[in-house]
């Protein structure tokens, strides 16, 4: 979920601002593919039918009833808070409705996702984690925006397509609201869906989750962020987010496998995995890298991304038990200061390198020629 919001053109809360993570360049709507012929295997039909469009109606019911079925006691995610979200929340902080803070087309993905109309993007508020440097922390870590029923959400999912002509249904930390996200497609489906959708997943989540949206997500757009668990108690604030991670990726690659395309350059079906270098974590990238390419596939498409950017908790100043900030001395009293820092371009070559290494080959990454590759 490293996507960051960009101003909506449709629904849009209260006040967006301040896009300063480093946006992934915009591309000229040329298509060239390179590697052409290494490349071949990862083409699919075009017009390509998206998942849910091959459900059964038998298949559609079960869904339905599996989906209710989680609200009514929900352990989607590794909290396993137990709740019956109709009556009570857990730690996402949210019910039977989704919250929503955006739904727009969105130019910050990769090219093979927001192409040249963008990617038809949806916000939730609430997370499972609580990332201490989390990007969209203002909605991610407290209730901040519309709540829709999952049918209100799927109207939306329409309109993106009718109106807003987008690529895909990008839905962005979605991790928290799996059942409602599964309700909300199954109804845009009856309003007339076609676009493919994508689940832009911290990774955090559970094998059920994972099997209640097999059928219905096309691309998983998968976070692996840290490796070691002090690592993840510390930055992440859960215990277990590596080994849950660990499971959820190679679920979701064997749902939908390696990244597939249209001949336009478009991504269409697959696991496109992200990983955000953090200052001085660099070695759990190679770490994690490495696990990919062994436990996964060496065909696997990934992203190493570079635009970390200070945020959230990170570079403020302690606070005392009274939560009154303490005296700041010599610059020492920060919080998490060890990330407070862009990250260096060599440890990001230096994760690149362990990729490459480790024998995988398909990075997003700008073409020299500034025009649209795959
Ligand atoms: S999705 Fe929310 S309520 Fe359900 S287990 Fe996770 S944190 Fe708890």
């Amino acid at each position: 979920m490293l996507s960051r919001r960009a101003p909506s053109l449709f629904a849009r809360l209260p006040t967006l601002s301040n896009p300063t993570r480093k946006k992934i360049p915009s591309w000229q709507p040329h298509i060239q593919l390179r590697h052409k012929s290494s490349q071949i295997g990862f083409l699919v039909d075009d017009p390509y039918i998206p998942r849910f469009q091959l459900l059964s109606p038998s298949q559609l019911a079960q869904k339905r009833s599996a989906a209710y079925a989680h609200l009514s006691n929900c352990n989607l995610c590794p909290r396993l808070c137990g709740v019956n979200r109709f009556e009570r929340t857990g730690t996402c902080l949210i019910g039977a409705d989704v919250v929503v803070n955006t739904i727009a087309p969105h130019f910050g993905e990769e090219p093979c996702i927001q192409g040249r109309h963008g990617s038809g993007s949806v916000f939730f508020s609430g997370c499972n984690l609580r990332c201490v440097f989390c990007q969209n922390h203002d909605i991610a870590h407290q209730k901040n925006g519309f709540h829709l029923t999952p049918e209100e959400l799927g109207e939306w999912f329409v309109k993106l397509q009718d109106v807003g002509n987008v690529h895909n249904i990008n839905l962005v930390t979605p991790e928290h609201v799996v059942p409602q996200v599964v309700l909300s497609i199954l109804h845009a489906r009856e309003l007339g869906l076609k676009l493919p959708i994508v689940y832009n997943t911290s990774s955090f989540d559970s094998l059920e989750s994972i099997a209640l949206l097999d059928g219905l997500v096309d691309i998983y757009l998968a976070d692996f962020k840290v490796w070691a668990a002090s690592t993840s108690k510390r930055l992440l604030k859960a215990d277990n987010y590596a080994e849950t991670a660990r499971e959820s990726v190679k679920a979701m690659h064997a749902q939908v496998g390696d990244l597939c395309f249209t001949s336009d350059g478009l991504a269409k079906k697959g696991v496109l995995l992200r990983h955000l270098v953090m200052p001085g974590y660099e070695a759990e990238g190679g770490q994690i890298v490495r696990w990919l390419a062994e436990h996964v596939s060496r065909d696997l498409y990934v992203h190493v991304m570079e635009q970390y950017h200070p945020r959230a908790h990170v570079g403020k100043e302690k606070r005392g038990r009274s939560g009154r900030a303490r005296e700041v001395v010599e610059g020492k009293a920060l919080r998490y200061e060890e990330i407070n820092r862009a990250v260096k371009g060599e440890e990001v070559e230096s994760v690149k390198k362990a990729a490459q290494q480790a024998g995988l080959w398909r990075f997003v990454e700008p073409a020299e020629h500034a025009l649209f590759s795959m």
